[in-house]
């Protein structure tokens, strides 16, 4: 596919935020479907793909950045050499992403212990003194780390990134084509469908096409830039960045290469990977205009 440049997406001002606008069309494929169900399964913790708002189905933001996420984090890991040298960044650990909670699982811990994750979560504390950034010591030396690249396009705690997701609607309107229901469990009694399970197997059939918008935020009110490191009272938030070459228009490309990469990645959806449901196919729409 022909690359996308940034200063060709579309964009828009709105209450001193600059916004790009990234088209995004994702398509259920063949032989698997997206299961509806309320936002987390009460007995699984698992969320599901997809919830219905008024009698359609939609993939929820939340849905799409936690598949976003996981691409975005494999992305780093597996290009950490590569990314090293071209923002020409000191140190690996800083471009490792982060696991955004405290409280870990053993996996999780694993994980960290391999070096494949970094230590620290991302989060800043702002003290009347001195703001606090991610760091870690080694050898009796402070690496300063900062907020992690992933956390820089999707946020961290009490500190948004540069990306916001919107949901997801289907592109047809007509839902009863794109609805199914599939599990009802006849009451042995009466034969007929056991009440209250009518409506537990409701999917989307394949094919089903959806699309839907993800900002990136080019220049927010105090005065934060896409593709710049952040600073807070002389203090650099995003270490990565810090050192880079690129000019900005440059770097906002290389980023947008790196979005794009991860979001063409994703192909499941939700937490029904067993049953062969979820499969999806994600790409850029294509009807992308010009300038603002
Ligand atoms: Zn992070």
């Amino acid at each position: 596919m022909k690359e996308i440049k940034f200063e060709n997406l579309n964009g828009e001002e709105i209450g001193g935020y600059k916004i790009r606008k990234l088209p995004i069309k994702i398509t259920v494929q063949e032989k698997s479907s997206l299961h509806i169900g309320s936002a987390e399964d009460p007995l699984t913790g698992m969320k599901a793909a997809i919830y219905k708002i008024d009698g359609i189905p939609v993939i929820p933001a939340s849905s799409f950045k936690g598949a976003l996420r996981s691409q975005m984090e494999l992305y780093f890991i597996n290009n950490l050499q590569l990314l090293k040298s071209k923002f020409n960044v000191k140190e690996k650990e800083i471009l490792k992403p982060c696991i955004p909670s405290v409280r870990r699982s053993i996996a999780e811990k694993g994980l960290v212990e391999n070096g494949i994750y970094r230590e620290t979560s991302c989060q800043i504390s702002i003290t009347e003194k001195d703001i606090e950034i991610p760091k870690i010591k080694r050898n009796n030396t402070t690496i300063e780390l900062g907020i992690c690249p992933v956390c820089y396009f999707l946020g961290a705690a009490g500190l948004t990134g540069f990306i916001r997701i919107n949901d997801f609607y289907p592109i047809e309107r007509e839902v009863s084509k794109i609805v199914e229901k599939t599990q009802i469990r006849i009451d042995r009694g009466t034969k007929t469908a056991a009440s209250g399970h009518i409506v537990t197997g409701e999917i989307v059939k394949p094919g089903t096409k959806f699309e839907g918008e993800i900002e990136i935020i080019e220049r927010k009110p105090e005065g934060f830039e896409f593709g710049k490191e952040r600073r807070i009272s002389g203090k650099t938030l995003d270490k990565w960045l810090e050192n880079c070459n690129m000019e900005i228009e440059e770097r906002r490309n290389e980023l947008l290469k790196i979005l794009v990469s991860c979001i063409e990645n994703i192909r499941i959806l939700g937490g029904w990977k067993s049953r062969g449901s979820g499969k999806v196919k994600t790409e850029i729409n294509n009807k992308i205009q010009s300038k603002i």
